[in-house]
This record gives C-alpha cells, structure tokens and sequence, in this order.
C-alpha cells in the first residue's frame, strides 16, 4: 500500500465512530513496532514524529524513506504526519520529503498569530496535496524544549472560536484542549465531555486528542464517541520500551542486540495493538 492523506482517514473514523493512533516514531524499531501492529490488528495507522524525533531518526527524508519502505511491502493503511511542527520551515522540509500530513502547532502564540501562521502552512500544504492539523486552545505539560505550561481550564479550546478559527484557516483537522496533558498526569485527570461535544458541534473537521498516554479507557470512549478521530500516544510508548530494556538488564547478554531490544520491542508491540484495538472497539455509547 502507499502513504495516503491524514484527514481522509479521520473522517472515516470519525464517520465509524472510531479514532486512529498517532503512534510516535523515532527510529527503525518504532517504525517496525507500528508496522507489526497495523499488520496483525488490520486497523490504518498514523506514524508520527516532532522536529526532535525525525532529527533523531537522520531527517525528514531519512524518516519518510524508511516508513515508505515497510508501507510500501504490507497490506496496511497509513498516514505519515508531522507532529508539534513549531515553524513554517519545519512544515515546509516534511512536505518536501513527502509526508503526507503536518501539524503546525501555533497554539502558543496570540489567536490572530495562530491564524496567520495556521494559514500559511495550509497554503503551504496545499501545493502537496497534504493535509494539515492545527491547534487551538493549549494541551499542556512536557513539550521537548519548550517550558512546561501546566493544564490550565482557561486554556481549553473555545468552542465559538474553534468554529472561526477553522473557518478563517482551513485547517483539515483540529487538535483541542479538553483536559489532556503532555506526559504522564501529576494527578486524577479531568477531561472535559461537554467541552468537547459542543466543539465537535461546530467543527466537521476531525478533532485530535493530544496526551492521549495514560488517560483512561472510559474517558477515551467518551472522547471517540463524541467527535474524536485521532488519539496521540508517545509517553505510554517510550515507558513499555525502557521496561523491556530494564527487563533485558535482568535477564539478557548486551552483546546480543537482537536478543536484548527484543523484550522493548514486544512490550511495544503489545501496547500499540491494544490501543489499536481499544480506538476501533465501536464500543462507544
Ligand atoms: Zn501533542
């Protein structure tokens, strides 16, 4: 199969009820981990990296050729997306080496700067028949390099401003904040519904849930049910590969890569097939 647009594939989600991870990638074994579960689940998929994550795996280029080439030799559905693109030169190099979605994530500048800058990655990403996601309202917690914002009510999405917001861009897909953070929760979280329903009843285009790690089955029901087609998963997935290389410290030879990273690779594995498998459950009323 071949890389295909990102919102086309939310929208059918969205459409089953259903959503799609945004699995983070960073370098062949997270590539190969995503590619095994898109093939055993046969559920579509979003491979996803930030700046820091395909600057780690030797470039944009580097990152596209390598899912390409897995894509291109199984029978799986996906979408490759640039996650948390903070500048238009990060939009622009991934649309040159042939990703098919990008986020610009302006979402920390005033909501007119979000507006020009938003619209100018979706002008940008046009000319490659991409698709785009954009952010309105802030997800807080870690975010790489910059400072740590906490999960802040008052930097929720808007639901009147969301409507104008992809009005005035054309963003393809949105991302809100509904009560999720970045990185593990420093207490119970609190995802608000109703904020979310009545986002999801303005905006058609399909909602993004970032800090999708460690929330809880019942609040992600909630979300697919009410309008969200795409749940980014990073934190829980960095946390079952450092287990398995703690588990391989116990038990395996390090002069073995194969045998040592197989433990990290498989509790990887298993966590993506089963929030593969949770996001598609149609069970969501
Ligand atoms: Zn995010």
């Amino acid at each position: 199969m071949a890389l295909t647009r990102m919102d086309g594939l939310l929208r059918e989600a969205r459409g089953r009820k259903q959503a799609l991870p945004g699995f983070e990638c960073w370098d062949s074994g997270s590539i190969q981990a995503i590619v095994q579960a898109a093939v055993q689940t046969g559920l579509p998929v979003v491979f996803q990296a930030s700046p820091t994550e395909y600057t780690y795996c030797g470039g944009p280029d580097a990152l596209t050729a390598m899912v390409r080439w897995y894509v291109d030799r199984h029978e799986i559905t996906a979408a490759l997306h640039l996650d948390h693109g903070s500048t238009l030169a990060h939009v622009r190099e991934c649309l040159e080496a042939g990703f098919t979605s990008v986020m610009l994530d302006a979402s920390r500048h005033p909501y007119e700067e979000n507006v020009r800058l938003t619209r100018a990655a979706v002008e940008m990403a046009c000319d490659f028949d991409v698709s785009v996601e954009a952010e309105l309202g802030h997800v807080g917690g870690f975010e790489g390099d910059l400072p740590e914002l906490d999960a802040d009510e008052t930097l929720q999405t808007d639901p009147d401003q969301a409507a104008e917001f992809v009005a005035e861009t054309g963003t393809d897909c949105l991302a809100v904040a509904i009560g999720t953070i970045h990185g593990a929760y420093r207490g119970k979280p609190v995802i608000n519904i109703d904020r979310l329903r009545a986002i999801a009843g303005q905006v058609s285009q399909p909602l993004v849930l970032h800090g999708g790690s460690m929330t809880p089955d019942s609040d992600i029901r909630a979300c697919i049910r009410e309008g969200i087609a795409k749940i980014n998963i990073c934190t829980e997935l960095q946390q079952e590969w450092l287990a398995g290389l703690d588990d391989s410290r116990k038990t395996n030879t390090i002069s073995v890569p194969g045998t040592f990273y197989a433990p990290a690779h498989d509790r990887m594995l298993n966590l993506m097939i089963a929030k593969l498998e949770l996001f598609a459950s149609g069970n969501h009323t």
